[in-house]
């Protein structure tokens, strides 16, 4: 078993991640014990809360200008806490956050890095993972040939523990903050209220087959029927039909969901690069021969204008 494992917990306006309940879930699974790490301007009131999810101390790292995310600030605060967790193992969500500190902090820290794993074990003493390569068309076995390990882990590769009653100890980390050079002067933030695409267990996503940004409401009712998050296709989104928050593939977001529905997506290989490692794949097109239909589990061959409300309202009946 590894010895201690440490995880980054990211949080935005002071609101955890679910994926950071995920990764504290593996990594209580994998070591012996389990540290977080929080970074933000004030944010030692969540500490606590990581251990409902397996955290036995939480580092945190507080100063006013980490109110907003910033690549040196994040990695000086997550390289503070390496060193004085002193873990086997640290563990950061492969999210745009994520995508950006880890290899920073690796650098920083010299740390072997294994990155957007879809499994991560420790076998024989070493680390080995699954991730995919080359946009998604191959998956790779790959073995950390040493310790410490700092890996990215895609959002809902593994399930969120149940929460328990436990609570961390928090220890005060102080980072010199001196250092961050660049500054996050602006966030422009997705609609309120929208599922983001990576905290969700259903996602079901339009692409160019609906024709027009008008027609996305019939992919919001059934994500909003089965409790999901809309996401797109990159046609979707260069048309202007939606925000690029929404995009799944390679250039998008890559995701992991329990169930993943496409509708009017052709499966080209950069969004199949995104959700080919989806636990379930529903896939609704009118041509028979779509590469989409070549990873599904469940295909409908159909005019989706047809298919769609159908389908929302059995759906809808079935779940009432
Ligand atoms: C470097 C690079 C990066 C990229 N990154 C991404 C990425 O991150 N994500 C991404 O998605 N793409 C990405 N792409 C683009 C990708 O190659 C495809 O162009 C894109 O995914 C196509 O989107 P689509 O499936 O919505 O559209 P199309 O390929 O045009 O497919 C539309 C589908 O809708 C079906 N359809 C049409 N009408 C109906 C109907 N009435 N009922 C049912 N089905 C219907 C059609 O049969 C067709 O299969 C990238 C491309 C490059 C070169």
């Amino acid at each position: 078993m590894a010895g201690r494992i440490l995880v980054f917990a990211e949080q935005r306006d002071g609101k955890v991640r679910k994926s950071t309940f995920e990764a504290l879930g593996r990594a209580a699974e994998l070591g012996d014990e389990v540290h977080a790490v929080l970074v933000g301007s004030a944010v030692a009131q969540i500490a606590p809360m990581l251990g409902n999810y397996g955290a036995k101390v939480v580092h945190c790292a507080e100063d006013p200008s980490f109110e907003l995310y910033s690549g040196e600030g994040y990695a000086a605060a997550l390289s503070a806490a390496i060193d004085a967790a002193a873990p086997d193992l640290v563990l950061v969500i492969a999210t745009a956050m994520g995508k950006d500190l880890a290899p920073r902090a690796a650098a920083r820290k010299q740390l072997c890095m294994l990155s957007d794993c879809i499994t991560l074990d420790e076998i024989g003493g070493a680390f080995e993972a699954t991730k995919s390569m080359y946009g998604g068309q191959v998956f790779a076995k790959v073995r950390a040939t040493g310790k410490p390990v700092l890996a990215t882990l895609r959002p809902s590769a593994y399930p969120a523990p149940e929460p328990s009653s436990d609570t961390a100890a928090m220890e005060s980390l102080s980072v010199a903050v001196s250092e961050v050079g660049a500054k996050v002067v602006e966030v422009l933030k997705q609609e309120e209220g929208a599922l983001d695409v990576q905290e969700a267990d259903v996602v079901v996503t339009g692409g160019r087959g609906l024709k027009s940004p008008e027609n996305f409401h019939l992919i919001e009712e059934l994500a909003g029927v089965l409790g999901g998050a809309v996401g797109a296709s990159r046609a979707a989104v260069d048309a202007g039909w939606i925000d690029h928050a929404h995009q799944v593939g390679q250039t998008g977001k890559a995701i992991s969901p329990k169930l993943y529905i496409a509708v009017g997506v052709s499966g080209a290989i950069q969004h199949l690069a995104g959700m080919r490692t989806a636990k379930c794949i529903v896939a609704v097109n009118k041509d028979a021969d779509a590469p989409i239909f070549s990873i599904a589990d469940y295909g409908i061959v159909g005019d989706l204008f047809k298919i769609m409300p159908v389908l929302t309202e059995e759906i809808r009946k079935a779940r009432d």
